[in-house]
């Protein structure tokens, strides 16, 4: 992106949203060299950020793959399918509405757990369980304990 007044290729988001019901972002960005402010609108297809691995290799973000995670934890669970393709696309709502070009999946792996743990708690244990490899025992026990003092949501 250059910057339409110096033309200089830094520059920095500052805002980031979805508009045109999510078929654009629209960004406020400001140039690092003369610090002029403007605005872009982008498709979103174009920014569907791409996936930090753990070991700093970058991968494009994969619904499938993500989907087949989320029925991992969900197998044998209450839990629709029109709840599970919800939680997908808030997923993927999240991911372009950062407007980053490159999210950690650590970032991506939280909130799958926070959508796991709205539509089913067992799910969520398992999940968290294989996800953030407890680092002990009683960090797993903690965990359980924190979610049978919290209300059960349903939304
Ligand atoms: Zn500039």
């Amino acid at each position: 992106m250059h910057c339409p007044f110096c033309g200089a290729h830094d520059t920095k988001v500052i805002d980031s949203r979805l508009v045109a019901e999510g078929e654009q972002v629209r960004r406020r960005r400001e140039c690092l060299a003369c610090q002029e402010r403007y605005t872009t609108f982008e498709t979103a297809e174009l920014v569907m950020p791409r996936i930090i691995k753990q070991d700093g290799s970058r991968q494009p973000f994969d619904e499938d793959k993500l989907r087949a995670g989320l029925q991992r934890a969900l197998e044998k669970r209450p839990v629709s399918v029109e709840r599970l393709e919800e939680a997908i696309a808030h997923i993927k709502h999240q991911l372009r509405a950062t407007g980053e070009r490159e999210v950690k999946s650590l970032t991506l792996g939280e909130w799958v757990m926070e959508e796991l743990q709205k539509l089913d708690e067992v799910a969520y244990i398992r999940f968290a369980s294989v996800y953030k490899r407890f680092q002990d025992l009683n960090e797993f026990r903690e965990e359980i304990e924190r979610l049978s003092r919290e209300p059960t949501q349903h939304s």
